[in-house]
């Protein structure tokens, strides 16, 4: 039996948990053992009793043996798995051989990797999942991303001046908000979605031409990058980092779209890389005061100058909310999506190891290799700063 414990978050303000009662239960069928630390889903509307009636072992971390379940783990479950390492005291007691599964921030995170190997702990590192067909239903990056990009638009809407829809009244016609969404990757793509039906009129830029289909069968108009030789490349579905003389041109063009603008959504991200700076103060100085700038990629430096993470400020009257953590704050869906990525991951896994023997983490699987950033029975390379897709992203 594998036994598989969830702990409670210790990232401040991490709202989310890595299983729900509905993987619990699904967990269990597979054969596992589920203890799950008392209070871990309750910020996202999971109460310690819906694990219970779900079969799950209630661990109460104040207990006299609470360290022993932490010993007697095969898996730990978690999302913020790099904070876990640092504040869970549970950890240091995972016997060589367990494996972590979460969010774990590998890009050149060596002290992290170096940590869990010094444990002969096995971690796989969800930021690294291959975006692959096979994968899709493991891809929490998928996941939260379009959970940030729903929230994201709702964020702007709601710090707005006007309205988003076009509304005809007896006191006259209201024109429809202009919304500018950058990047159109699975967070730009539902942040287009969820403006479109609040009534938006929406463009949206992006450097991948094959973005340009799935921008218009959402309703949105695709801004086609400037068309210089220093296009950035694109591997797997991913952009690659733009040139300096690209950035200048594409904000160039944006500073014409910012200028009208309401509403403008940063997703715009290059993976293992600083984000690109696509909207500078003069562009701001541009844009009409009330306006507002919702940068997701704020954690990765910023699409836009002068964003803060966690911060909203205002800079010539326009409002920047820097979102590092929208998935946290939509904590009950991210969790249930998050969860059964989890699961479907954990699964793929079991399928692989022999019945009645511990978890197998095979290297020729391109699931496991690809997102494998500790492997208990030998060192690995340190982590690449920009992950390599395999195959092509479907
Ligand atoms: P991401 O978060 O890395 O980046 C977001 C978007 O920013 C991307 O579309 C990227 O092209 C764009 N971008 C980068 N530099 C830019 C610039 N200078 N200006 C404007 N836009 C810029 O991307 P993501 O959301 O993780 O998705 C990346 C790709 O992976 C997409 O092609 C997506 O369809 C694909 N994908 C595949 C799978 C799968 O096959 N399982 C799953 C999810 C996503």
């Amino acid at each position: 039996m594998t036994c598989v414990l969830v702990p409670r978050e210790r990232r401040a303000g991490e709202r989310r948990v890595a299983a729900t009662p509905e993987t619990v239960k699904r967990l269990i069928g597979r054969g596992c053992v589920l203890h799950v630390e008392s209070g871990a889903g309750l910020a996202a509307g999971f109460a310690d009793a819906d694990y219970r009636d779900a079969g799950a072992a209630l661990l109460d971390p104040h207990a006299a043996d609470a360290l022993d379940r932490w010993r007697q783990a095969d898996v730990v479950l978690s999302v913020q798995g790099a904070t876990l390492v640092e504040e869970h005291p549970g950890l240091a007691q995972l016997r060589p051989g367990a494996l972590l599964i979460g969010l774990l921030e590998p890009h050149g995170n060596t002290a992290l990797q170096e940590a869990l190997q010094r444990q002969r702990l096995s971690a796989l590192a969800l930021e690294l999942l291959p975006r692959i067909s096979r994968a899709q239903t493991m891809d929490v990056l998928s996941s939260q991303a379009n959970v940030a990009g729903y929230k994201a638009v709702l964020l702007a809407a709601a710090a707005l001046d006007r309205y988003v829809p076009m509304l005809m009244t007896a006191a006259g016609t209201i024109q429809p908000a202009r919304a500018l969404v950058l990047g159109a990757g699975v967070a730009g793509l539902q942040a287009l979605a969820t403006a479109r039906r609040l009534g938006a009129v929406v463009v949206v830029s992006d450097v991948r031409p094959a973005a340009k289909e799935q921008v218009e069968s959402l309703g949105g108009r695709f801004l086609e990058p400037p068309s210089l030789e220093q296009t950035p490349a694109e591997v797997g579905g991913y952009a690659q980092q733009a040139s300096d003389t690209f950035l200048a041109a594409q904000r160039q063009q944006l500073a014409e779209q910012l200028a009208i603008a309401d509403m403008v959504i940063c997703t715009a991200q290059v993976p293992g890389r600083p984000a690109p700076r696509l909207i500078d103060d003069a562009m701001l100085a541009g844009m009409r005061p009330g306006a507002v700038v919702v940068d997701l990629a704020v954690a990765q430096g910023g699409n836009c100058e002068g964003s803060r993470p966690g911060e909203t400020v205002e800079r010539h009257g326009v409002q920047l909310i820097g979102a590092d953590a929208l998935p946290s704050s939509v904590p009950h869906h991210a969790s249930a999506l998050y969860a059964r990525n989890l699961a479907a991951l954990l699964e793929h896994v079991l399928s692989a190891s022999p019945a009645g023997e511990s978890l197998r983490l095979d290297p020729e699987d391109p699931i496991v290799s690809g997102c494998l950033f500790c492997h208990a029975e030998g060192a690995l390379a340190a982590p690449s700063t920009v992950p390599q897709p395999v195959g092509g992203a479907a």
